[in-house]
């Protein structure tokens, strides 16, 4: 589903947060999509204009790290456009937004938290318990979306 800001009325978004800030976040979330999906585009031109036909061998070892570095750089782009598209899509769905979205936890994540780091999911704790199970786990993750 594409949610943008456009399609939700913040107004209808319970939160800790004042309607300014709210506006604030996800005008950011709407940055990180149109911005990431340009990114992409430009990524996307850049890999294939990549010379891997070159016929001198350190030209074609650094032209095969320019493209591996540019399909991390797209999987990274990618990955941010689809936490702020679920984000916002999660938000309209359950008219709430602001809190961990751990179902166990829920406490409210700080404005300035969020405002620094837009795709913010889990609060401090409950990162930090993520982070110390993906040790173990690479793919676990406690955040509800
Ligand atoms: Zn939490």
């Amino acid at each position: 589903m594409n949610s943008t800001i456009e399609d939700i009325n913040l107004n209808e978004i319970s939160s800790h947060l004042e309607d300014e800030q709210k506006k604030d976040i996800f005008t950011k979330l709407n940055g990180v999509i149109s911005k990431g999906e340009q990114r992409v585009t430009e990524l996307k031109e850049h890999f294939s204009s990549i010379d891997i036909a070159n016929s001198d061998p350190l030209d074609r070892a650094e032209s095969s790290d320019d493209r591996e570095r540019t399909l991390r750089e797209i999987e990274r782009e990618k990955k941010n456009i689809s936490i702020a598209r679920k984000i916002i899509a999660f938000s309209s769905k359950h008219g709430e937004y602001g809190y961990c979205l751990n179902n166990d936890c829920g406490v409210d994540i700080p404005y300035a938290k969020l405002s620094a780091y837009p795709l913010t999911l889990l609060c401090l704790d409950c990162k930090a318990r993520e982070e110390a199970m993906q040790k173990y786990n690479p793919t676990a993750t406690l955040a509800s979306i």
